[in-house]
């Protein structure tokens, strides 16, 4: 590719002394002032590969961080950019200014969510940003409606919603809170919904469900139903390791949110424009919420941009709140960016062209049966998904108690030999996930499969020797 070969050497300082490995205090990343840190630096993205300076290629499984859909280098959203870089690349959107970009997306973005009516969209540059703005927004709504103390959240063990300050207390995964001082006090954490982990012996999904639906209204009422506010879910947990919901679990905990009056936000930031092989998330689980979070494939990643969906019941009662102080004073510069605004439009327009709802089913059996076919690997415990999104949990013995020792890394092992097979995943705890991009191909897939079968070969025959010793 005629790249520039990566440097070999640990990264050190100009005179020597010390070390400090690069520059960046790097997101998510261990030992980054670690002398023998050689980052993986990404060069170039191409469909389904991104290659390394090296010039490497490498299958995308995992579309960046769940995000590129539209694959790495679709001309349209580049076009998009380029025309709209040109004609206005910045204006912002307070005190009643705005772009035409920003007023189009605001439409076209509301008429894709049809699982139930949205009257509004404000815009973010991240997901992380459209769940603190959803807090922001429930506390301003039970304001205005004269009940102060109606302010607590309740999120679930495992969920994540990003890493700002409220985000990471709504997630539920212990190193975002961890020497970070979180999770905030006014957020609770209920049970994550992993059945094949957490239910009881002889317990059937529905039985699990309705004991998590139990325990949700029990802490609701331990707390005051009138000092919770609202119930954050992803409708296909990510992060936490591609975990979906149990037959009849959303049912049972939108009765229970709605019998207190508690508001429901659906975080679809991974879920929403066709990765679950619906449009939504909510699509697929049933799920009518009020207000409703989207992220990453809004623009296909390639500019940052997050909106909040806010249901008419909401957007009115802080209309008529804000109308009465001035404002609703709560935004970015970079809300309804213009460039990220006009890619976002592009990318929703590419969507319904090519009915990538379908495009997602025509492909997701392929991955999901191939995948599914490895079950049986003595070192996995569950592989679980749907459409285009999966997990691997390994555990030993096919049960979910008999974790490997946490030293051993077999997750970790894996994901190293997917990436000396030519294939990057992303590897949290004892899991490995992987999110492809929408316009993979089935030879792609095939490739996915086979670098998968690979990958897992090495590290059972790695498992067997530490065994062994
Ligand atoms: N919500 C969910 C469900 C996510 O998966 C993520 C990111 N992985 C976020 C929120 C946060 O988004 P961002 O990283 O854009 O802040």
């Amino acid at each position: 590719t005629g790249s520039p070969l990566q440097k070999e050497e640990p990264i050190t300082d100009e005179k020597g002394l010390g070390f400090k490995g690069h520059d960046m205090l790097a997101p998510f990343t261990a030992g980054w002032q670690s002398a023998d840190l050689h980052p993986l630096i990404i060069e170039k993205s191409e469909g389904s590969y991104v290659y390394d300076i090296k010039g490497k290629k490498y299958l995308d499984a995992l579309a960046g961080l769940w995000c590129t859909a539209l694959g790495g280098n679709e001309p349209r959203l580049v076009a998009a950019a380029t025309q709209q870089l040109n004609t206005l690349p910045f204006y912002h959107s307070f005190w009643n200014r705005t772009t035409k970009p920003s007023l189009d997306l605001a439409k076209e973005l509301l008429e894709t969510f049809t699982a139930t009516k949205m009257a509004k969209a404000f815009f973010t540059n991240s997901g992380s940003e459209a769940n603190d703005t959803q807090v922001k927004l429930v506390w301003y709504y039970n304001n205005a409606l004269g009940r102060p103390d109606k302010k607590k959240f309740i999120a679930r063990h495992k969920s994540y919603h990003g890493s700002t300050l409220i985000a990471a207390s709504l997630s539920g995964l212990p190193a975002l809170h961890q020497k970070f001082d979180l999770p905030v006090p006014f957020v609770l954490h209920t049970d994550c919904p992993h059945y094949w982990r957490y239910h009881l012996p002889g317990e059937t999904e529905e039985e699990f469900s309705t004991r998590l639906a139990n325990n949700l209204e029990n802490l609701i009422l331990k707390e005051g139903p009138d000092t919770i506010a609202a119930f954050i879910a992803e409708p296909v947990m990510g992060a936490g390791g591609v975990i979906l919901p149990p037959a009849t679990y959303f049912e049972k905990v939108q009765a229970i949110v709605k019998k207190y009056d508690i508001l429901f936000i659906a975080d679809e930031v991974i879920c929403a424009f066709g990765r679950l092989g619906t449009m939504y998330g909510c699509d697929k689980y049933n799920i009518k919420p009020d207000l409703v979070s989207v992220a990453k494939a809004l623009s296909s990643a390639y500019m940052p941009i997050g909106a909040v969906l806010v249901s008419p019941e909401v957007s009115d009662v802080i209309h008529s709140q804000s109308s009465k102080l001035g404002s609703f004073s709560h935004g970015f510069t970079y809300s309804g960016h213009p460039v990220s605004c006009a890619v976002a439009i592009e990318a929703l327009k590419i969507y319904k062209e090519r009915n990538i709802v379908d495009q997602v089913n025509s492909i997701s059996p392929r991955f999901q049966d191939g995948i599914k076919a490895f079950s049986d690997s003595p070192i996995i415990g569950e592989i679980r998904g749907t459409g285009l999104i999966l997990g691997t949990e390994f555990t030993d013995n096919k049960s979910p108690n008999d974790l490997f020792p946490p030293e051993w890394g077999v997750a970790a092992y894996f994901g190293a030999q997917c990436e000396k097979h030519g294939m990057l995943v992303r590897v949290s705890g004892d899991n490995i996930m992987m999110s492809p991009p929408f316009i993979m191909t089935p030879n792609e897939v095939d490739e996915l499969i086979s670098k998968y079968g690979k990958a897992l070969k090495d590290t059972e025959t790695w498992v067997k020797e530490l065994k062994s010793k």
